[in-house]
């Protein structure tokens, strides 16, 4: 019988995507059968779903029957939808594990950030618990510690007078640290205290990172320190973008190829991301100024919540509705606009693309790594602000607008911005830096490189776990 993997991924295409391509990977090189038990709230996204009919070989789907969050309110954060959907699935994920063991060899159970309760049932099946953390190192070295931050400090983390130091990277403002903690009165930070926690009990850590794009970080997670598992950095992890998802797919990569070489900026907010419709006339007004080429994925635009679609990644009102009058008229040849869902990796791969203007999602920033975009960060939630500092203030691939007083980014401030990114002298330094990132990348993907090596040897502690039955 051949070794088999089970994966859980929490609600999220953030967290499907890299895990998704995680279990490729496994399949590919190391010859992995793998069953995906996915929870949900009972909505899966069309852009989940359209994931998921794609089939792939050695990968097999199963959907489990929906948990009741009825009792949740409208405005109950992700963090906390997510760990109650995931808890409220642990007993349909027990008997779908269950009428697998007698066929399948399990060797490991790997889940994400959120899905650490899953260990219940990877123990009780004797199945070897991992994490797959799609993301960042800082943010993995953060939530190892997070419970001695919150014994050592009383207030909220914005109001401390220090920044934060996190092992093995740069100070941060505590008011940068991921959306979840900045109210500790939240459930949302105590679920993520409480998965934070969990993630010592993993046997390991699989980490879509590496070396050369958080020296410090990774090389504190990789220091052994009782009741830290081991760190595997596997990355960067990405969706390749050969394969067009569907219509849209051909709509852009044909407007793409009409382009010149690098000169469309991409902007795109994640999954998720939603704007205010004040928010988007000044970025359509401020694109009209910047005379530049772009390709914009929007959203309709939400008031009140930054992630309005990260469940369903579409809201019912027709997004281009929410432009200025004229404005498609009056960038036509110059600029696409593509309602709700992008294929994101084809795009970012497009010899024309030229720069980004992102939500700093991790999977989004290590496409943009991959590809050797240079970057405008614009973080809106989860870990995003944490990304975009490490981006602009550490790595030094990114360009971040400043907002105004009223939390807007003017027109004037997204012309001079985008100008700047994609034909001024920091956009080359930019530029020139991503190109370092690219190349090393590259590198670590190889067949010699640390990330290929590091799945290796996680390959191999799995296929040594392999009883015949
Ligand atoms: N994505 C996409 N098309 C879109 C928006 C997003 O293909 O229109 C993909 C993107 O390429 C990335 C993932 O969705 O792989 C988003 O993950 P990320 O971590 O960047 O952000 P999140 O959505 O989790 O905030």
């Amino acid at each position: 019988m051949e070794s088999h993997i089970a994966i859980f991924p929490t609600p999220g295409m953030g967290h499907l995507i890299p895990l998704v391509e995680f279990a490729k990977k496994l399949i590919q090189k190391h010859n992995f059968t793998v069953t995906f038990f996915i929870p949900t709230d009972g909505f899966l996204s069309n852009a989940s779903k359209s994931f998921l009919e794609n089939p792939t070989p050695r990968i097999e789907y199963v959907v489990l029957p929906p948990a009741n969050i009825d009792d949740l309110s409208e405005d109950v954060k992700i963090e906390t939808r997510i760990a109650l959907t995931v808890i409220r699935s642990l007993s349909s994920l027990r008997d779908a594990v269950k009428s697998f063991v007698s066929t399948k060899n399990f060797v490991a159970f790997v889940v994400d950030l959120f899905g650490t309760d899953a260990f219940e049932v990877a123990n009780e099946f004797e199945i070897s618990p991992y994490i797959f953390y799609p993301s960042t190192a800082m943010c993995l070295s953060l939530f190892l510690n997070l419970s001695k931050l919150d014994e050592s400090v009383s207030c909220e983390y914005r109001d401390m007078s220090e920044k934060v130091r996190i092992p093995g990277c740069m100070p941060i403002h505590g008011s940068d640290l991921l959306q979840p903690v900045q109210d500790r009165k939240n459930d949302a930070y105590k679920w993520v205290l409480h998965h934070s926690k969990r993630h010592r009990m993993a046997e390991g850590i699989v980490l879509n990172s590496f070396k050369e794009l958080e020296p410090g970080a990774i090389e504190y997670l990789q220091e052994p320190e009782t009741g830290k598992p081991p760190v595997y950095c596997i990355g960067p992890l990405i969706r390749m973008g050969s394969v067009s998802e569907n219509n849209e797919g051909s709509v852009c990569s044909k407007w793409l190829d009409e382009q010149p070489s690098g000169s469309v900026l991409y902007i795109s907010f994640g999954s998720g991301g939603t704007l205010s419709h004040q928010q988007i006339t000044e970025i359509a007004f401020g694109l009209e100024m910047s005379e530049q080429r772009f390709l914009w994925v929007l959203r309709s635009p939400s008031d009140t919540i930054a992630n309005a679609t990260y469940f369903s990644t579409q809201n019912s009102c027709d997004p281009l509705a929410s432009l200025p009058q004229g404005f498609l008229d009056r960038t036509k040849g110059r600029g696409l606009v593509v309602p709700l869902w992008a294929p994101q990796a084809q795009i970012l791969s497009h010899g024309s693309t030229g720069g980004f203007l992102s939500h700093c999602g991790w999977n989004s920033t290590l496409e943009s790594v991959v590809n050797g975009i240079p970057l405008i960060a614009w973080p809106l939630y989860a870990e995003q602000r944490m990304n975009a500092v490490m981006l602009t203030e550490d790595m030094k691939v990114a360009l971040r607008p400043i907002f105004n007083e009223n939390g807007l980014v003017t027109r004037f401030e997204i012309a001079k911005i985008v100008k700047n990114l994609m034909e001024g002298e920091e956009g080359k330094g930019i530029q020139s830096r991503m190109k370092d990132l690219k190349d090393a990348a590259a590198k670590v993907l190889s067949d010699n490189g640390s990330s290929t090596k590091s799945l290796t040897e996680l390959a191999t502690k799995w296929k040594s776990k392999l009883v015949f039955k």
